[in-house]
């Protein structure tokens, strides 16, 4: 079933079209999906901090925004970006939909394949479509080169897997989903991928209808009509092969747990394809984005956003990468673990957003060590508390071992569920929350106590 409606998100802001928000107008860019130069980062932050209130979000699909923004800066920004190349001129139309690629890929020694030159004529082709605007805001593609950085969290539409086979390289195509509920449906080459995912996309338009309650994502359409439905509509049929690897699901072959790769130097040992580091709740100011372009260029490295709200410097320095990863973490962001902010997700809630009454990102600084604890006991085990501005859960949508959710200025408790799930405890203040759960964790901590094969059960 669909979302009901007031927890719908809505459009994608972008240059053309800002959107409203508590503290201003806010606007995601269209950025290359490889590396982003640093010349590219410093103007952004100069933009900030000129036309905005000097705050940048990275998503949780790799992108920017650019927040506290006005109608009266709004030209002024228009026009800086007309002339940088790489971000998508606000003249054009909106891009199509995401394209999150593994952000690693072409540095990753143990990928397929480097997937760059398909992602970037799967763009070429989306962008001849003309019929695609129609999608849904929020309709993705990932394309995975079958390294180390899986991106089976993502919630996407249509997934896309490098496999390596006898006779060379191959994707496996996937649909809607996250975590192992995505449905393969059969392999294609390479060079088929863009064609593939136009076929899908625009079987996907044509039959969720334009209903009010058409379905927004792929996931909820097949739920309606099935697989073969949309496959025969596509005329897929003959034009995907298959291949033993389909039936054990879509889930990649070394997904390591998301937060911990890329705090570190990644690579083999003697040769580190690059370093990271994480954006405390997503959020980065001007000067932070700037130490990041003048170290990149430093370290002799180039720049790949992720969607684990985290960025990775490319190069191959272990040396570089130490010395760079501590001037990094001297200006707020977080280059080492453990790190209890890398335990919460929180939304920007008040005063950034409209619908929020209470501040989640300030809140979430008093409930780190509990969210350490609970994150052990947590699926994936990293997030362990989610605090949310408002039912509508716009930092996380996956289920938590614990949620908070504001209302009134007070905090609802939800116990392993989403921010639009049944709370157990109502109207808590932030004290009252943080006693509730220190208690959760002590009795989750007693239960193992009793259970000498708890580990199982994670
Ligand atoms: S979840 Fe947070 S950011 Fe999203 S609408 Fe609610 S208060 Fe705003």
């Amino acid at each position: 079933m669909s979302a009901p409606a007031e927890l719908r998100r809505g459009w994608c802001p972008s240059l053309a079209r800002p959107m409203p928000s508590g503290d201003g107008l806010l606007v995601r860019l269209s950025l290359p999906a490889d590396s982003v130069p640093p010349a590219l980062l410093r103007a952004i932050a100069s933009c900030a901090r000129r036309f905005g209130n000097g705050l940048i979000d990275l998503t949780s699909r790799g992108n920017l925004q650019l927040r506290g923004l006005s109608e009266v800066t709004m030209p002024g920004l228009v026009e800086a970006f007309s002339s940088f190349e790489g971000v998508a001129s606000p003249h054009e139309p909106a891009m199509i939909c995401d394209i999150i690629m593994s952000p690693l890929s072409g540095l990753d020694p143990r990928a397929v394949c480097d997937v760059r030159p398909m992602v970037r004529a799967l763009r070429e082709r989306l962008a001849h479509e003309a019929s695609l605007y129609a999608l849904p805001a929020k309709f993705c593609i990932t394309v995975e080169d079958g390294g180390d950085f899986g991106l089976d969290h993502v919630a996407a539409d249509i997934r896309f897997k490098a496999r390596l086979l006898a006779d060379g390289s191959s994707f496996m195509v996937a649909l809607g989903g996250r975590e192992g509920e995505a449905r393969p449906i059969g392999m294609c080459a390479p060079s088929s991928l863009p064609e593939i995912a136009v076929a899908l996309a625009l079987a996907f338009l044509e039959l969720r209808g334009v209903s009010e309650d058409a379905p927004r994502r792929m996931a909820d359409l097949l739920k309606r009509i099935g697989t073969e439905t949309l496959l025969r509509s596509a005329g897929l049929a003959s034009r995907l092969s298959h291949h033993p690897d389909i039936v054990e699901g879509a889930a990649s072959p070394a997904l390591r747990e998301p937060g911990r790769p890329f705090i570190m130097c990644y690579g083999r040992e003697d040769d580190p394809a690059c370093f990271g580091m994480a954006v405390p709740f997503g959020q980065l100011t001007a000067d932070q984005l700037d130490h990041v372009a003048n170290e990149t260029e430093a370290f002799g490295g180039e720049v790949r956003l992720t969607p684990w709200r985290a960025i990775f410097i490319a190069n191959r320095s272990a040396m570089k990468a130490m010395e760079t990863s501590s001037r990094l973490e001297d200006s707020g962001l977080i280059t080492r673990m453990p790190d209890p902010r890398l335990n919460i997700a929180a939304c920007a809630g008040k005063p950034a957003c409209v619908r929020g009454t209470v501040s989640p990102r300030k809140d979430a600084l008093r409930l780190g060590r509990v969210a350490q604890g609970l994150a052990l006991s947590s699926p994936g085990r990293r997030i362990g508390i989610h605090i949310s501005g408002c039912a509508k859960g716009c930092a996380r949508s996956t289920s938590t071992k614990a949620t908070l959710v504001g209302r009134d200025g007070r905090y609802d408790l939800v116990i392993d569920g989403t921010a639009a799930d049944p709370p157990i405890r109502e109207g808590l203040t932030l004290e009252e929350a943080k006693i509730a759960l220190e208690e959760l964790e002590e009795e989750i901590e007693a239960e193992r106590m009793r259970d000498p094969h708890w580990e199982k059960h994670l």
